[in-house]
């Protein structure tokens, strides 16, 4: 007779069979797979006793007003005034909102879910993410370009909310209430009118699947992403109450938005002489309709109330962009110096010579903070270990470490 094989006290299953092995106790077995589910249940509890504690405690805060949520974008973005005014408001009636479901009242406030249409660095992730550290809630960004329909190569759509529960510590209540912002919300528009034999994978699809989440409904979420398969024990979590907040640069709009401006001038005659349309920053009118005739099918556009726009960085913005947040670029120089014993400090015309560089390299914002990593590198490689207790660096230091050159301008301040 063969030896007998120990088996899981828990779920009887054989050492060995599939995998299986057992840690044994003193008085009796567990298998690793059982410790594995153990463990989930374990954590469940945590996230869940949590949740109990956090919503007895941020039950009565009270949620910030527009205008002190405006205050506090101030200081993390610069410019954008029109975007966060919009912000402000939508985010303050989304608390209202949320108030109001306790107390069962007739008047059901709908959901204003947010669209930002702005050219690429202008500060759209930066204004929801500072959002979201204000009112400190799971905050989550995903990027609407790897999401596709479900069963294509790509990220499904749950994997949103997967993401949104690991930013809550799968605290499920917390990520109901939670913040998400779309990115790129702009790739996945309709590729036009012209009907293909392939089906249109990341664009009509993943608006249909996208609005699932946007209308407010319980969606099952593989709890470690990826794709769904049939032993995942999926976590149900209602989207009803999360704020999405969509971005994108929506490249070309601008001509949708002219012509639709240029009909509307035609079809009321004597308007084109009462309004003046500034033509060099179009973006201000931008309306649903644009939103329609860009790819965006209607259904979301609907989900999706609140338009707002973001200009484009002026090169007195981004001056002041560099310099003046309370985490400018500049300061967060400093602050690593200073971790070990430095004085950095720049001369003023660096700013306009980085500030310069990023309106030549056509990168704007973005750009900005990539063109003073450049410069400041090798000084980041070489002063821990220098004996200089000062630097200063100069326009001419910057200019050489832009075209890849040496150090040996750097001033001993
Ligand atoms: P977008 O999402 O519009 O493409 P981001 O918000 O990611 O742009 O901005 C890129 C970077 O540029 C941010 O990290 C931020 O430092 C900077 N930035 C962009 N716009 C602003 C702004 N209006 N005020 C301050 N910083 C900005």
């Amino acid at each position: 007779m063969p030896p007998k094989k120990n088996l899981c006290d828990f779920c009887g299953r054989q050492e060995g069979e599939n995998g299986i092995y057992l840690i044994q106790g003193i008085h009796g077995f567990i298998c690793n797979e059982c410790v594995a589910q153990a463990k989930e249940i374990v954590d469940q509890m945590a996230a869940s006793q949590r949740s109990k504690e956090n919503s007895g405690a941020s039950g009565n805060k009270k949620p910030p007003k527009p205008k002190e949520i405006k205050a506090f974008l101030d200081q993390y973005v610069i410019g954008q005034d029109a975007a966060k005014r919009i912000l402000a408001v939508s985010v303050y009636n989304h608390y209202k909102r949320l108030a109001q479901d306790d107390r069962g009242d007739d008047v059901e406030i709908e959901k204003s879910n947010i669209i930002m249409v702005g050219a690429t660095g202008t500060g759209k992730t930066l204004l929801a993410r500072t959002i979201a550290k204000m009112l400190d809630v799971p905050f989550t960004i995903v990027d609407a370009t790897v999401l596709t329909e479900a069963g294509y190569v790509g990220e499904d759509i749950e994997s949103i909310l997967t993401r949104l529960l690991q930013a809550s510590d799968y605290d499920v209540k917390a990520a109901e209430r939670g913040i998400v912002f779309i990115d790129e919300i702009d790739k996945i528009a309709r590729k036009g009118d012209n009907p293909s034999i392939t089906r249109d994978v990341s664009g009509e699809g993943v608006q249909q699947g996208l609005l699932k989440l946007l209308e407010g409904s319980v969606v099952l979420v593989p709890p470690q992403g990826g794709r769904k398969h049939p032993e995942q024990k999926m976590i149900p979590v209602n989207t009803k109450d999360i704020l999405f907040i969509c971005g994108g640069a929506f490249d070309g709009i601008e001509r949708k938005i002219a012509q639709r401006l240029n009909t509307h001038v035609v079809g009321y005659g004597n308007v084109e002489k009462t309004y003046h349309i500034d033509k060099e920053n179009m973006m201000q009118y931008i309306a649903p309709q644009d939103l329609k005739a860009f790819g965006l099918i209607p259904e979301i556009i609907g989900r999706l109330p609140v338009l707002t726009h973001l200009e484009t960085l002026s090169r007195e913005a981004l001056r002041q962009i560099l310099t003046e947040p309370k985490n400018a670029i500049v300061k967060q120089y400093i602050k690593l110096f200073e971790m070990d014993g430095i004085e950095l400090t720049f001369s003023p015309d660096v700013y306009d010579f980085v500030v310069d560089k990023a309106i030549e390299f056509k990168l704007g914002a973005r750009g900005l903070r990539s063109i003073v990593e450049s410069i400041m590198t090798d000084a980041m490689f070489e002063t821990p270990s220098g004996r200089k207790k000062k630097i200063t660096i100069t326009k001419e230091y910057a200019e050489e470490q832009l075209s890849g050159t040496t150090l040996s301008r750097l001033r001993n301040g």
